[in-house]
């Protein structure tokens, strides 16, 4: 299995350009020793995209990452950003279909099954978000609701653009509660994301398809996490506004031997 290990930070509405640009040479310099193990992705706001491309360098390894784009290219969407203006930034990727989105601004499955094709073809890689809130696992519906949201998009990806999608499972009551799925409960998850992908593409472009955990993700619990066999890194909001405890969680990945 070649599957390497992703940990990105979603940093969120946080840290102005000046801050973005500390942080991300922090989290350079600490992830350092990782770097050929473990690729590395911070996501800033719109607006310290800049300052972060600036302060990263260009390593196949290290990602700067936006938390939201629009599918149309140009024309009258005021207030919006294209994934082809993402690119020409410097953008290596994107986050797509974040529980922020889908919840706050209402983003729907056949939106976000319009964003990711473009983002795709305007030659980002995609994190493509999907997880259930605590009402839906609590009433027993957590893979009625993910395998949805995977069979609204994933079939819309195109076999040439496979290698440059990205899952991440994030269960909407874990992002920013302190409460996190425990490694089996997210294990079973990942399998059974792992195993729709086979059948909606093929058993090779699941066994490669990186998915990320994510839902308070921190130093103290990445290890245990990642060490299940269908999780292949993570997602981290809170914990990755701190350079030296984003890289303890980069570092657990490092750590891990498949
Ligand atoms: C997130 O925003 O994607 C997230 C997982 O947040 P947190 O780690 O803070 O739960």
């Amino acid at each position: 299995m070649s599957r390497k290990f992703h940990v990105y930070g979603n940093w969120k509405l946080h840290n102005n350009a000046a801050a973005s640009r500390a942080l991300a040479q922090a989290v350079v310099e600490a992830t350092s020793a990782f770097r050929d193990a473990v690729v590395t992705g911070m996501a800033p706001v719109f607006l310290s995209l800049a300052a972060v491309r600036e302060a990263v360098p260009a390593h196949p390894h290290l990602k700067v990452v936006a938390q939201n784009g629009y599918p149309a290219p140009k024309g009258a969407f005021t207030g919006e950003v294209s994934f082809a203006l993402l690119k020409d930034a410097g953008c290596d990727a994107v986050l797509i279909g974040h529980s922020e989105r889908r919840q706050i601004f209402g983003e729907t499955d056949a939106f976000l099954a319009e964003k990711v094709p473009a983002a795709l073809a305007a030659g980002l890689e995609v994190v493509f978000c999907v997880g259930e809130t605590l009402d839906e696992r609590e009433a027993g519906r957590t893979w009625e609701v993910v395998g949805r949201q995977i069979d609204a998009v994933l079939p819309k990806v195109d076999a040439a653009s496979r290698a440059r999608l990205i899952v991440a499972y994030e269960p909407v009551w874990a992002i920013g509660t302190g409460r996190t799925a425990t490694p089996a409960q997210a294990q079973e998850v990942h399998r059974l994301i792992r195993d729709r992908v086979a059948q909606l593409w093929d058993a090779a472009g699941a066994a490669e398809l990186i998915i990320q955990y994510g839902g308070s993700v921190k130093a103290e619990n990445a290890a245990e996490l990642f060490a299940c066999p269908d999780i292949d890194g993570g997602l981290v909001g809170g914990a990755a506004l701190d350079a030296a405890g984003f890289a303890k969680i980069v570092a657990a990945a490092a750590a891990i031997r498949r």
